[in-house]
């Protein structure tokens, strides 16, 4: 609270974030006022081996742990975060945030370079005009046509296959979809962008919903407890749209949902399809991508050193200051 020469409360300030405050004017007129503080981006490079968790590699650094979020979010469609190995590896360049000396939050992740199972995987941000996307190192997108899951899913309960054992009907059958178990209620997510071609109750099925995303894939997704209220044919969807929910109506021993693929009119195992992205960097910037991408390249490719191994060969550069004046 400040107060004005009488002495008297006069103002107020709120603030709600480091970069942001409110000032309430309490006086004759009173109004409110609304100011943001100038953040400071400044960009940071830094590199580590994942020995017991990403998040630990960051812990043990003193690196903050939303950059693991943002890293995940970047290789959402390359790597399966969750099945991190011992010695893969990585690089990252990105922007901290600052306001004034104290840190405010991470930015963007400019480019990143991830050793995953052996395989090199690159990121690369370009953000001009309508276009704000991670691109690979041959300016393809990093986000793919479809996510690998519908569902934040605890396990696969089955896989795709032309011939399992069927538990409720007890017998063998093809099953041409992908089962994940998750509890019932949980969002069920479109896959792809696409139109809805069918959202009703079949006696296997169940709920479903099925999808065409184009002339080449479509998609269907068994056993909700509830289709999402205003899914029906003819509907638009977008990428991560809700649908439904999971649930075991149908044929189904308990909640799950069945992902079925089809390409070009016939049933495959959408995780061993090679899915293709959103699209290339366009013509007019790719000039510009590949020089950006070059200069990013030069600081991701050098090899990443093991961090007992950097701490030994610090030790050995560590000028002799014992030598007498
Ligand atoms: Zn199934």
């Amino acid at each position: 609270m400040y107060t004005d020469t009488s002495g008297v409360g006069r103002y107020m300030i709120y603030q709600p974030t480091l970069a942001s405050y409110v000032v309430f004017d309490l006086g004759s007129e009173p109004s409110i006022r609304v100011g943001e503080r100038a953040l400071e981006v400044r960009e940071r490079t830094i590199e580590g081996f994942i020995e017991e968790s990403l998040y630990m590699t960051l812990l043990d650094q003193d690196i903050h742990p939303t950059v693991a979020n943002r890293m995940a979010d970047v290789f959402a469609w390359q790597i399966d975060f969750s099945r991190l190995q011992e010695g893969d590896a990585f690089r990252i360049r990105f922007e901290e945030q600052y306001v004034g000396d104290e840190f405010f939050d991470i930015g963007d992740v400019l480019a990143a370079r991830f050793i995953h199972r052996g395989d090199d995987y690159y990121a690369f941000h370009f953000q001009r005009d309508e276009v704000d996307e991670h691109y690979d190192e041959n300016g393809q997108s990093l986000r793919k046509a479809f996510l690998i899951a519908p569902v934040e899913y605890k396990r696969i309960s089955s896989s795709f296959s032309y011939r399992r054992y069927h538990p409720v009907q007890k017998r063998y059958k093809a099953h041409l979809g992908t089962d994940y178990a998750a509890n019932t209620g949980t969002p069920i997510m479109a896959t792809g962008d696409g139109v809805v071609t069918e959202a009703r109750y079949g006696q296997y099925n169940g709920n479903y919903v099925k999808i065409r995303h184009n002339g080449t894939y479509t998609t269907q997704y068994l056993h909700m407890s509830k289709i999402k209220s205003g899914i029906k044919p003819g509907v638009r969807v977008k990428q991560g749209d809700t649908i439904g929910f999971v649930g075991s109506t149908g044929l189904a021993s308990g909640p799950h949902v069945c992902y079925r693929f089809w390409k070009n009119g016939e049933q495959v195992d959408h995780r061993r399809e090679k899915i293709p992205s959103v699209g290339p960097i366009p013509d007019v910037h790719r000039t510009e991508f590949l020089a950006q991408r070059d200069r990013y390249m030069a600081v991701l490719s050098t090899p990443i050193t093991p961090i007992r191994d950097r701490s030994y060969a610090q030790l050995l550069e560590t000028p002799q200051e014992l030598t007498s004046p």
